[in-house]
């Protein structure tokens, strides 16, 4: 039996001695540490809440998010590259045919090849129906034409899900998700994309021309992809919250320190109300959303419908998330907004929680709809 505090340990010093050392380049130099992954592999870390027939260790979920959590402190891109793979690796678990989980999802789960998750397109995020990238039935397979733009683990990822309009004129209802390999003809990778923050992650675009996949690789039910697709951003919402937190966290350890070292006008600013109350109102907000992140995952974990709290939780962290990341620049004053400067960093990188798996906006429209519906929530008796 797998002792899970033993594993989040080794993801602790996986980050200190790997990843924290190679951080401030990563970000600098806009590069996924390739160099990481065979002890990601040996550690079993991308598989631990899969199921042992499919090479995972069969555990829970708050043990796999906790590591992401974890190594998120040391470089959010790299939390990143988890939580793509595994907003695949959900959906050809859940959907997909037994071939397809034998090629593709047992490679994902150990580790061997990693995935990425396609849906966005530079003229479609938030309303993803609104994707033009077509995909037509020709004699030898499916033909896909179009542009994928935001493509997580772009690249670095052998299998590539990607979204495509098998019917132009059904909206959301002519969208199919499809199985490609980095290796189709027709499948170009562009460079990696220069961006704010989560630089450790690979985002490229994809250009898709005449690329021929072949008919088993329909992911699913033709045209039902959209629903597939939104199924998948669940676990990604959960993934972008452990991300989240660790930033937040790690920002929040770093103005602490600080505080208790810096001193202004003969005393510590430790000392100070102003500083204290600003790491009171950080601290508040983190205990909350720490508390609802290990419902969010029990909830997973006990094949609970967590779609509406896993959206409630993004939302929370990423007000926590800016909040502490924010004061942690504030705290450190001048020095907080030097380059040279780790909260800087994470400040840049905790601002993707508000935009990435579906915005703040978006997302409270979500809530606030769906509870004015009626939706249950555990917390919340609409009754009285
Ligand atoms: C680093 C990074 C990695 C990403 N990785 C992936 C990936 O791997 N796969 C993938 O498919 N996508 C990925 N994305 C795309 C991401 O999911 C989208 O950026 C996001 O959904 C928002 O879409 P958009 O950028 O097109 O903004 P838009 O949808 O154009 O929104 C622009 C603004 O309008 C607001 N808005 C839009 N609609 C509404 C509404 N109905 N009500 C209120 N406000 C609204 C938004 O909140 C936002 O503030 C990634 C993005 C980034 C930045």
């Amino acid at each position: 039996m797998i002792d899970k505090e033993k594993l989040i340990k080794i993801a602790v010093e996986f980050n200190e001695n790997r990843i924290d050392p190679l951080a401030k380049e990563l970000d600098e130099s806009n590069r996924f540490p390739t160099e990481l992954m065979d002890d990601i592999r040996k550690h079993n870390f991308l598989g631990i809440h899969y199921p042992i027939e499919y090479g995972g260790l069969g555990l829970d979920h708050l043990t796999s998010f906790s590591v992401v959590k974890e190594i998120s402190k040391g470089s959010a891109g790299i939390g990143l590259m988890f939580i793509v793979n595994w907003m695949a690796a959900d959906v050809l678990m859940k959907y997909g045919t037994d071939d397809q989980k034998e090629k593709y999802l047992k490679p994902i789960v150990s580790g061997q090849k990693i995935a990425s998750y396609s849906i966005s397109e530079s003229i479609a995020g938030s309303d993803a129906s609104g994707i033009t990238t077509t995909a037509e039935k020709r004699n030898n397979g499916i033909e896909l034409n179009g542009s994928k733009y935001f493509c997580t683990n772009g690249g670095i990822a052998d299998i590539y899900i990607v979204a495509c309009k098998t019917d132009t004129e059904a909206g959301a209802k002519g969208i199919s998700l499809l199985i490609l390999e980095k290796s189709y003809k027709g499948l170009e990778i562009k460079d990696y994309a220069d961006k704010l923050g989560c630089r450790s992650s690979a985002t490229t675009s994809l250009k898709l021309n005449k690329c021929i996949v072949p008919f088993e690789n329909i992911l699913g039910k033709e045209n039902k992809g959209f629903g597939l697709a939104m199924d998948g951003l669940v676990g990604g919402r959960l993934g972008m919250a452990a991300i989240g937190l660790g930033i937040a966290e790690k920002a929040m350890s770093n103005a602490i320190s600080y505080a208790n070292s810096r001193r202004a006008f003969g005393k510590k600013i430790a000392s100070l109300y102003a500083i204290q109350e600003k790491i009171a109102d950080v601290i508040i907000g983190l205990e909350s959303s720490n508390t609802y992140f290990e419902k969010v995952c029990n909830m997973r974990t006990m094949g609970s419908d967590y779609s509406l709290e896993s959206s409630i939780l993004k939302v929370m962290v990423a007000q926590a998330v800016n909040k502490s990341t924010y004061e942690a620049v504030q705290i450190l004053g001048g020095h907080g907004y030097y380059k040279s400067a780790e909260v800087e960093r994470y400040a840049r990188d905790g601002r993707l929680l508000d935009i990435g798996v579906g915005s703040t906006e978006v997302l409270k429209m979500v809530i606030g709809s769906s509870v004015l519906k009626g939706s249950k929530l555990n917390s919340i008796n609409r009754d009285t």
